[in-house]
């Protein structure tokens, strides 16, 4: 997985946040588009969060897909409700 074109998006606006060099927990994170800012600690909390929902619905779905091909049929997806993120990011897990 390449990390080079890892953006982070506003949850709001679904705009790019300002790039920050050397970032430090403190430091203020600005959405390019609705002005929404956070904390840089904030935001990386948010995108994790973000991740870890959208792995935990790759994978459910996958493994549905696959009990159902083996003839089981019980497995019941996660339901996830859907969080409104205050930021997300481009990164695609892979499952
Ligand atoms: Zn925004």
């Amino acid at each position: 997985m390449s990390y080079q074109d890892v953006r982070v998006l506003c949850g709001k606006c679904g705009s790019d946040a300002t790039s920050i060099e050397n970032p430090s927990l403190d430091d203020i994170v600005t959405c390019t588009g609705c002005g929404s800012s956070d904390r840089f600690e904030d935001v990386l909390d948010s995108v994790k969060e973000h991740m870890l929902e959208q792995a935990t619905a790759g994978i459910s779905s996958a493994l549905s897909t696959g009990f159902k091909r083996s003839g089981f049929d019980g497995f019941k997806p996660a339901n996830l409700a859907r969080k409104q993120f205050a930021w997300t990011s481009t990164v695609k897990l892979e499952v």
